[in-house]
């Protein structure tokens, strides 16, 4: 729900309590606002106690953290559905290289560029020993978003679709293909069924 004001964003294009309320479904923040000054006021503990602990944060980090605060089940769902599409697509186009035409492989490669986009922000800090990124995550969408992409990226990740049900799952062992031994089995099985049935010559 942050949208810091950047280079891109200088002006409001939706009133305050209309965007809020898209937040807060249930129970509406008590917010005020004077030009460029706002401010809300909490009543309840443990908000008082976030508030607190978030004092050195933009107002909306604060804000994200309340328990009213929520966000609406579809669009959950249709970012779900966008990485595990994105998932799925990294995978197949490997997989499928070879039995697709290249009218089907830009399709995937067009589908894959459009995932992500809305880059966090980096400063750089001198630790004890040796400079560190800090990333300015402004979500936890954003965050997410971004070690997934790592973690689809890194030739190490454990991260892997399952050859057999096209499932995504942890590799406990480098070079697992399959979920599970089940899958392994009815995988071979069907390999060896296709065999038999299709040219004999091709035993290899
Ligand atoms: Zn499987």
């Amino acid at each position: 729900m942050y949208l810091p004001k950047n280079h891109f964003i200088k002006e409001e294009s939706l009133p305050t309590e209309d965007y809020l309320a898209y937040f807060y479904p249930f129970d509406k923040p008590d917010f005020r606002k004077n030009g460029v000054e706002s401010g809300w006021s909490v009543t309840d503990r443990e908000g008082i106690a976030i508030t607190m602990a978030m004092g050195s944060s933009p107002q909306a980090v604060a804000m994200g953290l309340q328990k009213e605060c929520a966000e609406r089940y579809d669009w959950l769902v249709k970012e779900f559905t966008d990485w595990a599409f994105t998932f799925m697509t990294s995978f197949l186009y490997y997989m499928d290289f070879d039995t697709i035409d290249e009218q089907t492989r830009s399709l995937y490669r067009q589908g894959i560029s459009a995932f992500g986009g809305i880059a966090p922000t980096y400063r750089i800090a001198l630790e004890k020993d040796s400079p560190v990124i800090v990333w300015d995550f402004h979500s936890l969408l954003i965050m997410v978003q971004m070690c997934f992409s790592f973690m689809l990226t890194d030739k190490d990740s454990d991260m892997r679709m399952c050859k057999h049900c096209k499932k995504a799952f942890v590799a406990s062992r480098k070079g697992n293909e399959f979920c599970s031994q089940k899958c392994k089995n009815q995988f071979n099985v069907y390999k060896s069924r296709e065999k038999k049935k299709g040219n004999k010559s091709d035993n290899r």
